[in-house]
C-alpha cells in the first residue's frame, strides 16, 4: 500500500548566511520551489533572517522553520529565542539536532521541554534523533534512538510533529547511510512512535532521513516505505542542488 504521508524536504542552513546572503539564496530558489506542489518544502535559515525571509515567501507555498528554540516563553534568558517569538515568524522548528546535543549539551530532557514549548506555541517540531559512530559500531543504535524518542516525546499532548533520523556519522561527511540501513532504522522509529502515541499517529507521522543527502542519493532514500523525505544540510545552501532534491521527491 502506498503511504498517504506527504513528502517533505526541509533545508537546514545551520550557521550559514549573513542577511544579504540569505536573501540572495531565497531569491535564487523561491519561484522554482513554489511551483513544485507535490512536496512540503521547508527552509530553516538562521533566526536573524526569519523576518525578512518571511516577507519574501509571502504568498508562496514554501514554509519557514527555525533551527532551535528555548523552552521558556520569556524572561531573563539572555540570548535565547522563545517559541512565542517564533510563532508569528515561522511554522516549523528543528529540535534536538545532533549538533546542539553535541556542542550545547542538549540532553533528552531539554529536547523534551523544547518539544513541549514548540507545540504550545503552534510550531510543528522536527525532532532529530540518531546514533553516533561509536554507538553504531558498538551495536547500540536502536537503544540510543529508543531512549531519545521515549524521553524526547514523553508527556506530549499532540503528535503534530515530524521526526528526522540523522545518523551522526552521516552528517556533513558525504557518507550517507544506505537506503536499506536508513529504512531499517526508520521502520524501528515508526514502531516506537506507535508505542509512544498510537498506530494511527505512527502511520501519519512523517519521518525524514538526514545526513549527506544530495541529488544523487535522494531517490534511493525515497524508494523506501518509511522514508517520507529528507532534512538537508550542506546541499540546501546551493539552490541548484536543493531544487534538484525537491524536484525528485
Ligand atoms: P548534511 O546535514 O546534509 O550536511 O549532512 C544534515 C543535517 O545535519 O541536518
Amino acid at each position: 500500500i502506498m503511504s498517504q504521508r506527504i513528502r517533505v524536504i526541509a533545508g537546514n542552513w545551520k550557521m550559514n548566511t549573513v542577511l544579504d546572503e540569505a536573501v540572495e539564496l531565497v531569491n535564487g530558489l523561491r519561484y522554482e520551489l513554489d511551483e513544485i506542489d507535490t512536496v512540503e518544502k521547508i527552509i530553516c535559515p538562521p533566526f536573524i533572517s526569519l523576518a525578512k525571509i518571511k516577507e519574501l515567501l509571502q504568498g508562496t507555498s514554501i514554509r519557514l522553520g527555525a533551527q532551535d528554540l528555548f523552552y521558556e516563553d520569556k524572561g531573563a534568558y539572555t540570548g535565547e529565542i522563545s517559541g512565542s517569538m517564533l510563532s508569528d515568524l515561522c511554522q516549523y522548528v528543528i529540535v534536538g539536532h545532533s549538533e546542539r546535543r553535541a556542542y550545547f549539551n542538549e540532553v533528552d530532557e531539554i529536547v523534551n521541554r523544547k518539544m513541549k514549548a514548540a507545540l504550545r506555541h503552534g510550531l510543528k517540531p522536527i525532532m532529530c534523533v540518531g546514533e553516533n559512530l561509536k554507538q553504531n559500531e558498538s551495536g547500540t543504535s536502536e537503544s540510543v534512538i529508543s531512549e531519545q524518542l521515549r524521553v524526547g516525546l514523553s508527556g506530549l499532548t499532540s503528535s503534530n510533529l515530524m521526526v528526522a533520523y540523522e545518523p551522526v556519522w552521516a552528517i556533513g561527511t558525504g557518507k550517507a547511510a544506505t537506503g536499506t540501513y536508513a529504512q531499517k532504522m526508520m521502520a524501528f522509529i515508526r514502531r516506537q512512535i506507535a508505542e509512544i502515541f498510537t498506530e494511527t499517529a505512527a502511520n501519519e507521522l512523517p519521518i525524514l532521513y538526514g545526513g549527506s543527502v544530495n541529488p544523487e542519493n535522494i531517490l534511493e532514500m525515497l524508494a523506501e516505505p518509511d522514508i517520507d523525505g529528507a532534512l538537508v544540510g550542506g546541499a540546501s545552501l546551493k539552490p541548484g542542488l536543493f531544487l534538484s532534491i525537491v524536484r525528485q521527491a
